[in-house]
């Protein structure tokens, strides 16, 4: 049986993904801060016997045993990632040679969770995994975007220099379930504002464009694309439904409809990109695919479970 290393498998995404795992039976290590992760979001995966949770920070060595290595940790919403800049960068630098150092000493296979950040405020569009991309190397989000960039070239450095089995995914905008509802990521901000009847709140105009993959779709998407032989990456996942965020604020009150929110224009923040899209050819072509959960229905399933949430926390 297999042993599965999850960093930052107590987030959003890293929950779902330890979850798909252990369905397919394999052995689960979730490794995580808890920094913008959750005990709730593994609470159900507790009581399975290939399931086991570690508290630890990437940024620091770990010396574990590990087949396959999913390296997820880093916080994913602007709000969080910006909250302690240098920590975020010593994730995506000091955290990503310490989980590639494992990855190299267990000879497992590595699957990094980039991200379509790494296209800054992008001059093409849409996004192919050619270009270079568009990034204010001195911004508030560079914290973040050049993490990034850094932790995909360290990836590829590592797969030349040491033959290590290196995926990449650039994740684009990915939503459901278990985004926490505090992260201040959009879909999060527009459905608990929503349900709450306060004013949804509109970065700027509100015509940037975002395009949103329903969880499900991406997770089946980094699984294909780890346990595929032939290539090593970076793959763009994502949904290239695009949309402005005043259509995106339509299409939640749509899911919602007793909701009695208005919209409410705020100061968009700097450096916010104006446009992203990403072409997914390759995704098609390497892999076989492509998203199968559109907005309206990747929305509906969601806002049942901040219902829920929000009921709970009364
Ligand atoms: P998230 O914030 O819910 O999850 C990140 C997890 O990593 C959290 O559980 C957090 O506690 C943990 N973590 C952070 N720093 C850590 C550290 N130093 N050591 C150990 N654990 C740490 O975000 P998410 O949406 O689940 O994103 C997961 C990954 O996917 C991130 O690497 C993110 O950059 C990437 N990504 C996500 C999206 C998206 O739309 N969700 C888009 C692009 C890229
Ligand atoms: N945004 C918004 N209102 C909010 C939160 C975000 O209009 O309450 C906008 C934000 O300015 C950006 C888009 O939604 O243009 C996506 O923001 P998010 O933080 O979800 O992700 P990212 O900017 O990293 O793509």
């Amino acid at each position: 049986m297999r042993s599965i290393l999850v960093t930052g498998g107590a987030g959003f995404l890293g929950s779902h993904l330890c979850e798909r795992l252990l369905e397919r039976g394999d052995n689960v290590i979730c490794l995580d801060n808890f920094f913008t992760g959750r005990k709730q979001n593994v609470l159900h995966l507790m009581n399975n016997p290939r399931f086991e949770l570690i508290r630890h920070d990437i940024v620091h060595p770990i010396f574990i045993e590990a087949d396959q290595i999913y390296n997820l940790a880093c916080p994913a919403s602007p709000v969080a990632y910006q909250f302690n800049p240098i920590k975020t960068i010593k994730t995506s630098t000091v955290g990503v040679v310490n989980v590639l150092g494992l990855a190299k000493r267990c000879r497992a296979r590595i699957l990094h969770a980039s991200t379509s950040e790494v296209y800054g405020d992008p001059t093409v569009h849409p996004q192919r995994e050619d270009y270079w991309g568009n990034v204010n190397p001195l911004g508030p989000r560079s914290c973040y975007d050049e993490g990034k960039r850094v932790a995909e070239s360290l990836c590829m450095n590592y797969h030349q220099e040491h033959q290590l089995q290196v995926r990449l995914i650039r994740i684009f905008n990915t939503y459901g379930p278990r985004m926490d509802p505090n992260d201040g990521r959009v879909i999060s901000n527009f459905i608990t504002q929503a349900l709450r009847g306060e004013a949804i709140t509109i970065y700027g105009d509100g015509q940037q464009t975002r395009s949103f993959c329903y969880v499900d779709d991406l997770i089946r998407g980094m699984m294909l694309l780890m346990d595929q032989d032939a290539e090593t990456g970076p793959i763009n996942i994502g949904n290239p439904g695009e949309y402005t965020m005043l259509q995106l604020a339509q299409e939640v009150l749509k899911a919602i409809p007793e909701s009695k929110s208005t919209i409410t224009h705020v100061p968009l923040p700097q450096d916010d990109p104006k446009q992203r899209c990403p072409d997914i050819t390759k995704a098609r072509a390497v892999l076989g695919w492509s998203p199968t959960v559109d907005l309206t229905s990747g929305l509906t399933r969601t806002v049942e479970y901040y219902r829920t949430e929000l009921a709970m926390a009364r």
